[in-house]
């Protein structure tokens, strides 16, 4: 088996694994957004155009970046898209960073890298 097949395997079984952790997990009002406050997201070309449909006034705020080939845009903070009530105004089309937040898998051109953000803010719903 080559090595990019293999790679895209294993993140299909992380990604998985975090969609079931995710479910799982909770953001409590107290936390205010703090994520999306705190934390800037990596966007690629597709997000990008997502989110500029949906505003472009709130997308012409977003930084352009090109450090590597998979990410061309950057939601700086705090988020443009949170919205006044402290909730996500993209959500049905957030970015994958936003999506599995607090895990961000990233592929470097040798490896998969999995980081885990410290969120001490979030809930377990029920114990498995
Ligand atoms: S797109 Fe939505 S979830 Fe992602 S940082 Fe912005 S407000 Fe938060
Ligand atoms: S992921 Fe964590 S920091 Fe972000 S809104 Fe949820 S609880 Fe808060």
């Amino acid at each position: 088996m080559d090595d990019v097949k293999e790679v895209k395997q294993e993140m299909q079984r992380v990604n998985e694994a975090i969609f079931d952790i995710l479910n799982y997990y909770i953001c409590p009002p107290e936390c205010h957004a703090f994520c999306c406050k705190q934390c800037a997201v990596d966007l690629s070309d597709k997000e990008y155009n997502k989110l500029r449909r949906l505003s472009r006034e709130k997308a012409d705020k977003l930084k352009t970046v090109k450090y590597n080939r998979t990410y061309s845009h950057q939601l700086d903070t705090p988020c443009p898209f949170l919205g006044h009530d402290e909730l996500c105004t993209a959500y049905d089309i957030r970015p994958v960073k936003c999506h599995t937040y607090p895990f961000n898998m990233t592929v470097t051109s040798s490896s998969l890298v999995m980081l885990i953000y410290p969120c001490m803010m979030g809930r377990c719903s029920s114990y498995i």
